[in-house]
């Protein structure tokens, strides 16, 4: 192995979740640190505005397409972090919540913790909208108060993250409690954003 050993593609591009009119490009470098371990950068970057975004992850960190789920059962969980392509989705299925695939930026990076700080922010905006006497309310309610469980690791849930193009990651804080199905790549449905 030379010093040469970087290797860089284009992963794919992606609408800018900034400026929503650019395109933004995914260029993956595989990079060797010194103590021999690979690593990938991802370099996000605009080419309209000045949306520019590096991440670092490890090599080993599965960002094919698939299913990847993580059990979060306490508070250093919540720390596992996380992308979600436009592609991705997110669920909740003990809360019965989900980010569906589109460009929603502020799910794109963050961690555990962030996503569930997004729903609660959304589900609090649609508990506001209801009527005191909707049926719906006790159930809401209760999402809700489970969520703040959620964030101080006290409820156990399971994040499920489906990405059928590759690209969306987690990056757990504990291996051992996330798996990754792999699914197969249809080339029918690549140009679909
Ligand atoms: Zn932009």
């Amino acid at each position: 192995m030379s010093e040469e050993n970087r290797n860089s593609e284009i992963i794919y591009s992606l609408k800018c979740p900034s400026c929503q009119e650019g395109e933004i490009e995914i260029l993956r470098t595989i990079y060797e640190i010194p103590d021999g371990d690979k690593m990938i950068i991802l370099k996000f970057e605009c080419d309209k505005c000045n949306f520019l975004k590096n991440d670092v992850i490890p090599l080993a960190t599965n960002t094919e397409a698939g299913i990847g789920t993580l059990n979060v059962s306490e508070e250093e969980d919540l720390k596992s972090k996380i992308y979600r392509s436009p592609k991705g989705k997110i669920e909740i299925p003990e809360l019965e919540l989900i980010v569906e695939p589109g460009p929603r930026a502020d799910f794109y990076y963050t961690n555990v913790e962030g996503v569930l700080y997004r729903f609660e922010s959304a589900v609090s905006i649609y508990r506001r909208n209801l009527e005191e006497d909707d049926p719906e309310i006790n159930e809401i309610d209760e999402i809700l108060d489970n969520l703040k469980k959620a964030m101080e690791g006290k409820f156990n849930f399971t994040l499920k993250m489906t990405d059928t193009h590759g690209g969306s990651y987690i990056i757990p804080q504990d291996k051992s409690k996330y798996t990754f199905q792999k699914i197969t790549k249809s080339n029918n449905d690549k140009n679909i954003l």
